[in-house]
């Protein structure tokens, strides 16, 4: 056995299974309805169960199933969207990954790791935006071990300018061993993500080289065994659409993410979807493009599928389809981002793909997608509280515990959008966020919580107070 791999690694991912589950008959109108009934139950669906939902075709049966995500996102995960800004600490790469432009073969890339005082610099222009919630990216390198990543870990968390700090620091990385999560968990990261890229093995073969560390299809898929077995029960796992039919790899995540559930307790904390970009020296193959109703039927069936856990949508797709797929159930989202290496202080508006991984769909400003997000009717909220309070699994708690959400994640997400309309926000965002902080406080019923988070709120408006959470 590899010394290396988790405790009890194995292949959980059976490609002639989910192939034959991806390619079944069509099921009845009458099963869709029970299969949906189920989900509004917040119960989690079993892989076979949510193949009868990617088989649905009929337009019609396609129509129930985002009408039942949009239901399910109203009445059980509520209106609030998280933020987030990620952060390029370094795009030195060994691996070949063939839709990447951060690839070694790659000899257009202009590479670059930030050293602590730059990290500083982007910090604090991010900061200075809003950002409270950042999640740091690298490329798979020597350098970057598990000390490199905690050490900018603790950078990060060292930067305040004025009331602005960062509050949560999440990672996506390459794969650790044990002793590696043990290390970054100390420095005390969120969410440690580790994408599958496609949980086809022939296609994973085909566009991670034999020989490149990404090469081993295993010591991927176990990365978040063995990170929940180090004590980092913070993971988010992730597929990269476009590489292999969707399907299949939204049956792959449903898999994975109920192994983590049944073989450790405890589910993945956030599920990513990303869609292949065009990138730097990259030829797209077309054969498995994903539409943008596929991706929002994806997005739709994982919501349905997998209770518990957040989805993340990036600005890899455009505001109009970040703006729909929010509907659907995505729960978190990044904004005002930049990709290239110091981007945050050092590039013009427009963006150069030899300097960045791949290209954005939506590069407005933070303040713009806070003020659509309220005109819209979303809370956005920089809320950080579970994590902070050791509250860990608080997708869980959002749906085991009665009136968690109105006790907690509601009154955290006001407070932090006021946190960021007092001392960030342009007077538009800041009217039209005050506008559905009093139409959600009207909501709200006249008890001892109500009367307490007025009473917070107008210490963010009138004092230097911060971060006043529940
Ligand atoms: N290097 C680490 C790795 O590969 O796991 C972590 C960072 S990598 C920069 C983050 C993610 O970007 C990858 O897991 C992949 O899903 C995604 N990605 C890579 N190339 C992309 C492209 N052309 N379009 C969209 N997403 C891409
Ligand atoms: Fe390197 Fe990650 Fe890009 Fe692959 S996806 S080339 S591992 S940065």
């Amino acid at each position: 056995m590899n010394p290396k791999l988790s405790a009890t690694a194995t292949d959980f991912i059976d490609d002639a299974h989910l192939t034959g589950l991806a390619a079944g008959p069509a099921p009845e109108r009458a099963r869709v309805r029970d299969l949906i009934a189920k989900s509004m139950d917040k119960q989690a669906l079993a892989v076979e169960e949510a193949a009868e939902l990617v088989r649905a075709d009929d337009p019609e049966l396609v129509e129930e199933i985002f009408a039942a995500a949009r239901t399910l996102k109203e009445t059980v995960y509520g209106n609030r969207i998280v933020l987030f800004a990620p952060l390029y600490i370094g795009n030195e790469c060994t691996n070949d990954c063939a839709y990447c432009g951060f690839r070694r073969s790659n000899p257009e890339a202009i590479r670059r790791t930030l050293d602590v005082d730059e990290i500083r610099r982007q910090v604090s222009a991010l900061e200075e935006k809003g950002q409270k919630r950042l999640i740091l990216v690298f490329g798979e390198h020597p350098h970057y071990d598990a000390r490199f990543i905690a050490e900018a870990v603790r950078t990060v968390y060292d930067v305040k300018v004025g009331h602005g700090e960062i509050r949560r620091v999440n990672i996506n990385a390459a794969p650790l061993d044990h002793e590696g999560y043990r290390i970054v968990k100390e420095a005390g990261i969120g969410t440690y993500q580790v994408f599958q890229e496609t949980y086809h093995h022939e296609t994973y073969a085909r566009v991670h080289p034999a020989g490149t560390a990404k090469g081993r299809y295993l010591w991927r898929l176990d990365a978040l065994s063995r990170a929940m077995e180090a004590g980092c029960d913070d993971v988010g796992i992730g597929a990269l659409f476009g590489l292999y039919d969707w399907r299949f790899d939204l049956l792959g995540l449903v898999r994975h993410a109920l192994f983590l559930q049944e073989r450790y307790g405890v589910g993945p904390h956030t599920i990513s979807f990303p869609r292949l970009r065009p990138a730097s020296g990259v030829r797209l193959d077309e054969r498995w493009m994903v539409s943008d109703r596929d991706l929002l039927r994806l997005i739709a069936i994982l919501r349905l599928s997998v209770p518990y856990t957040g989805m993340i949508l990036t600005a890899r797709e455009n505001a109009e389809l970040r703006r729909q797929a929010m509907t659907f159930g995505v729960s978190q989202i990044d904004a005002g981002t930049r990709l290239e290496l110091g981007g945050y202080t050092e590039a013009g508006d427009t963006q150069c793909m030899e300097r960045e991984q791949f290209q954005l769909g939506d590069v407005r400003s933070l303040d713009e997608v806070m003020r659509e997000l309220v005109v819209d009717g979303h809370i956005p909220s920089f809320c950080t509280a579970c994590y902070r309070l050791g509250r860990t699994g608080e997708h869980f708690m959002e749906f085991a515990i009665p009136g968690f959400i109105k006790k907690f994640c509601t009154p955290n997400a006001l407070t932090t959008l006021l946190e960021y309309l007092v001392d960030y926000g342009s007077p538009e965002t800041r009217a039209a966020g005050e506008r559905i902080i009093a139409a959600e406080l009207a909501k709200l019923p006249d008890d001892a919580l109500k009367v307490e988070l007025v009473a917070r709120l107008d210490r963010i408006r009138t004092t230097d107070d911060r971060d006043l959470y529940f």
